[in-house]
């Protein structure tokens, strides 16, 4: 078995907030984790003002260094403008080339099917961009003539941030981990501990099955003729 994770978001600390619980526990039976940060993250910033290219850089770190904690193999960032994401050729075939060179078994995003629009933080454009990228670049990567290299089928797409979750992870053995993780990233928080609060709420409330969980929409990508 190919044990490779490869963890999708759109912003800086969008994986953090939404699988490291899950990750942790599958870095402790021996995945290897890679990640792909789809925007530069340069529009959300909490702290006190800075030129562009800086807020850039300090999101870049921020997003490395969580990493780091988490015991990630590399973060590959896409450098997209915040805010403005396409689900267009471009960015599935940069997606699709990550996919064939890290092979992953399993790959967490954003649910594409989560289209309530009823939180504009949940339901934000590059999150529903990024979901459906990733969904038609792991058709993509398993076809033979769509974009060069050999073909990857991945096995299962582990949807967060979806409103029609099947699976529930549970997370007691490390939620304090992820939440020293989440920390790194400084320009997103004034004040931490409401954060840490709030974040213990929300992971609380998705099954009654366990005090903390992180919840998905699993999907198991069939072949259908071998
Ligand atoms: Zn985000």
């Amino acid at each position: 078995m190919n044990k490779t994770l490869l963890a999708i978001g759109a912003h800086p600390d969008d994986i953090e907030f939404s699988c490291t619980g899950t990750m942790l526990k599958l870095k402790k039976q021996g995945y290897d984790i890679y990640y792909i940060v789809a925007t530069n993250g340069e529009h959300g910033f909490k702290i006190a003002d800075k030129p562009k290219e800086q807020r850039i850089k300090v999101r870049h770190k921020e997003q490395l260094n969580a990493a780091k904690k988490l015991g990630v193999e590399k973060v590959f960032f896409f450098g997209y403008r915040d805010g403005f994401l396409k689900n267009n050729d471009e960015l599935r075939k940069k997606l699709v080339k990550i996919i064939k060179l890290v092979k992953p078994e399993i790959i967490f995003t954003f649910d594409p099917a989560n289209k309530t629009f009823d939180n504009i933080n949940l339901n934000h454009r590059d999150h529903r961009y990024i979901g459906e990228a990733v969904f038609d670049a792991v058709f993509a990567a398993k076809n033979k003539y769509m974009y060069p290299g050999e073909p990857h089928k991945t096995d299962y797409l582990y949807l967060f941030g979806s409103d029609k979750c099947n699976y529930y992870e549970d997370i007691a053995s490390t939620i304090e981990q992820k939440i020293e993780i989440l920390r790194e990233h400084k320009s997103q928080f004034n004040d931490f501990d409401k954060v840490e609060e709030w974040i213990k709420t929300y992971l609380s409330k998705f099954t009654k099955k366990y005090k903390y969980s992180e919840a998905y929409r699993v999907v198991q990508i069939e072949q259908m003729f071998k």
